[in-house]
């Protein structure tokens, strides 16, 4: 896909830049009720950058969002460019860096409270624009910004050629002309069961089967990936269908996973890869993300 002109293949990320604010607890806060927590961290996430990271890792790669004028934003420009990734199309804007309050309980169950702010003036007119200046071959997003930026993504890649991969989460209900130029559309098996429920004259598709479920989601979208934790992926695009098995390792934290897998599918794909060994490609890369601590990554 690098063309005639022999440059490597440039990508986009279109999404969302977030500070997680992490606090350990030993159990949820009941309503109306204040507790002390016994650990607090901070962390760069968002699904935007942690994909952008992740693609930047293969291909040039640009992440296309906005940040607040504020240090949350500053550090995650500064850690995002020291990975590789190209953010001369991050806005930075008046409303504060998108936070994340996480709270983890004993036993690792989390409650998250997402705050989108500056994630949610990333225009559709402000994206288009940068996409006309970058002119990537293939654009991944997600749902963490504005429905009508993410169409507006698509429509752009549709009316100029370009690869849009579209990782639907979290899970919302959207327009079929969005999903039907996703290729591929990338779910986990919690948002392959959202999804089913509302295609246009659904069967009962059992989300177990994979196969039958990403062959079910393929009537709405171009090619299906499912992503399946520990037990890896299943693809299927009008050339192929396939399962790539979870590779075996041992499990640090999981957190990220989903990103890490689109962020490489996305790379991979736009280097030429076919969708079954792009698959294999993102399913490594992610088991290897879940195997590190978040500190070493
Ligand atoms: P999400 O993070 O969006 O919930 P999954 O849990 O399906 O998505 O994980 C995405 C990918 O990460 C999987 O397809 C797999 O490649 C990898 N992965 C996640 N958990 C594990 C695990 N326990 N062992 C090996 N690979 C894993």
């Amino acid at each position: 896909m690098s063309g005639s002109t022999g440059r490597p293949p440039e990508v986009a990320v279109v999404g969302s830049i977030n500070i997680d604010l992490v606090t350990t607890v030993e159990r949820h806060a009941l309503p109306g009720e204040t507790i002390l927590a016994s650990d607090y961290t901070e962390s760069l996430g968002g699904k935007g950058f942690n994909q952008a990271i992740a693609a930047a890792k293969r291909v040039p790669t640009h992440l296309i969002g906005c940040v607040g004028d504020d240090a949350f934003g500053a550090r995650a420009m500064q850690t995002a460019e020291g990975r590789g990734v190209s953010v001369t199309e991050v806005a930075h804007t008046d409303t504060p860096t998108g936070r994340a309050l996480i709270e983890v309980a004993r036993g690792g169950e989390n409650r998250i409270v997402v705050a989108p702010l500056a994630n949610h003036v990333l225009t559709a007119e402000r994206v288009t624009a940068a996409l006309d200046r970058l002119r990537p071959v293939a654009v991944l997003t997600q749902l963490e910004i504005p429905l009508d930026t993410v169409e507006a993504t698509a429509s752009w890649c549709r009316a100029n050629d370009a690869r849009f991969i579209l990782n639907p989460s979290p899970v919302a209900t959207l327009p079929p002309e969005i999903l039907a130029v996703a290729d591929p559309l990338i779910v986990n098996e919690r948002e392959a069961e959202a999804l089913l429920t509302v295609l246009p004259n659904a069967e009962r598709v059992d989300v177990t089967d994979h196969a039958a479920a990403a062959e079910a989601l393929r009537r709405v979208a171009r090619s299906v990936v499912i992503t399946a934790g520990a037990k890896g992926a299943t693809f299927t695009d009008e050339a192929d269908s396939g399962h790539s098995a979870g590779t075996r390792v041992e499990v640090v934290d999981t957190t990220g996973a989903g990103d890490e897998f689109a962020g490489t599918l996305l790379a991979a794909l736009a280097t030429g890869e076919t969708l079954g060994r792009a698959t294999i490609l993102a399913n490594t890369s992610a088991a290897v993300l879940v195997a590190t601590a978040r500190s070493r990554r």
